[in-house]
């Protein structure tokens, strides 16, 4: 912390008293200090505080006055941390924290006011950290999903949905999206929309990453068998979407190879998919994506054209697919400039040699306006929605010809 003093206090001598401004807080380098309040019965003791420990915080975080006195009980050497350097501190950090923090300021002041007036009841010295009620609740929401969220994986509360992808020219399914959902007791059927988002802000995006990667490859698996059962030798891929702290988890690509053997499956039939913005994260992910391509797994390039596309991005890395993004289908032909966007993305990936995926594929319209683009692949309500385990196969096995419409 910067503007660091030191200051220095005789034995017995007052450092700051219950009632002052608080304008700023102390770690202590050498001596005792004691923290009290004062009651109708004398001095009441806080706590009794030695080297390295901190004290003085609260007024400075919620522009309160002290709630206590503060004694050099032995002559002491302190270093002062400013006002300025604390709440730029707090009001800059994750809206968690600073609702944690208030809530300690808040919780400390209340124990304080109890112990000098021998009461427990709530202290009218509210912190003034400037958080509204609706951040509050916002917070505590994000919080109480996040609890939740760790309890998830050990309940069992994730389901692995399958999309087809299909070749749009005859329709054939060449391989399916994996797209968690999470069957919450509480809130029902969650979609990732909902939870990735705080599992990626928590390290839980590692073990839920981990779930899908083995689930994925256990269907896959699975399907195979199922495929071979009809005398069906495809080559059929799961793709998986994949967040950036996976990338840098160091487990992960032997965590993969383990799957991918334990179920029989080569490298090429799971499919990486990541956006822009996993690129963006730096050496160690590019190091790990270019470890798993060389060793044969496919990279889609996901979300094509949103968010932080940059042409700049298909040269850091060989991608094996480009997704357009479902805002281009949807509006192609709407908007022109739309059409014109997604034909120039089709035609630039078909010069760089990339089959290109569409995504979001809901009408017959647009599904011919694409081919006409010679887009080759496609994904969306218009083939089918993403559907549990029994029922991909079933999709499987019923392009195949080998089960009836009506099961
Ligand atoms: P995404 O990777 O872009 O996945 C495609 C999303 O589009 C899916 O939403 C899918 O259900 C939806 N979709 C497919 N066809 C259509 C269509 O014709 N119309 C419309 N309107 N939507 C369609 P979903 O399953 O809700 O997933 C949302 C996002 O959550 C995914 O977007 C992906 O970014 C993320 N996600 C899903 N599963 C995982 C996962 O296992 N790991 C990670 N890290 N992210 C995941
Ligand atoms: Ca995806
Ligand atoms: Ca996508």
């Amino acid at each position: 912390m910067h503007q660091k003093r030191k200051k220095y206090f005789k034995q017995n001598e007052i450092i700051f008293h219950e009632g002052d401004i608080g304008d700023c807080a102390y770690i202590i380098e050498k001596g005792q200090v004691e923290i009290y309040v004062k009651s109708s019965s004398g001095d009441i003791q806080l706590a009794q505080l030695g080297p390295g420990e901190f004290f003085g915080e609260i007024s400075v975080i919620d522009g309160s006055p002290r709630s206590a006195s503060a004694v050099a009980t032995q002559a002491c050497e302190l270093i002062t941390v400013s006002s300025e350097s604390i709440s730029e501190r707090v009001d800059s950090a994750d809206p968690i924290v600073r609702m944690l923090v208030s809530t300690h300021s808040k919780r400390t002041r209340s124990t304080n006011h109890a112990v000098k007036n021998k009461e427990v009841k709530n202290s009218d010295h509210s912190p003034n950290l400037n958080i509204d009620v609706a951040e509050t609740q916002k917070v505590i929401e994000k919080m109480r999903l996040e609890m939740e969220l760790k309890q998830a994986l050990p309940l069992n509360e994730f389901r692995l949905f399958f999309q087809p992808i299909v070749n749009i020219n005859d329709r054939d399914i060449v391989g399916f999206e994996a797209l968690i959902r999470w069957n919450s007791k509480k809130r029902g059927m969650v979609p990732p929309n909902l939870f990735i988002g705080v599992a990626e802000e928590t390290s839980l995006i590692i073990p839920i990453g981990k779930w899908v990667i083995e689930t994925a490859c256990k269907a896959l698996g699975s399907m195979n068998k199922e495929m071979a059962a009809f005398n069906e030798h495809k080559d059929l891929f799961i793709s998986i979407n994949l967040s950036g702290q996976q990338l840098k988890d160091p487990d992960f690509f032997d965590h993969l190879i383990r799957h991918i053997k334990k179920h029989q499956l080569s490298a090429k039939q799971i499919k990486l998919e990541i956006t822009e913005r996993v690129l963006m994260e730096g050496h160690t992910t590019l190091a790990t994506l270019d470890k798993c391509r060389t060793y044969g797994f496919p990279i889609a390039l996901d979300d094509f054209g949103t968010g932080y596309s940059s042409l700049n991005h298909l040269t850091q890395i060989c991608v094996d697919d480009i997704k357009i993004d479902k805002q281009f289908v949807k509006r192609m032909l709407e908007d022109t400039r739309t059409y014109i966007i997604t034909q120039s993305i089709i035609s630039l990936a078909r010069e760089l040699g990339v089959p290109i995926i569409a995504e979001g594929i809901e009408e017959e319209e647009n599904c011919s306006a694409l081919q006409d683009l010679n887009c080759e692949y496609g994904q969306g309500y218009l083939f089918s929605r993403p559907v549990p385990f029994e029922n991909a196969t079933k999709l499987l096995l019923i392009k195949k010809n080998k089960l009836k419409l009506t099961s």
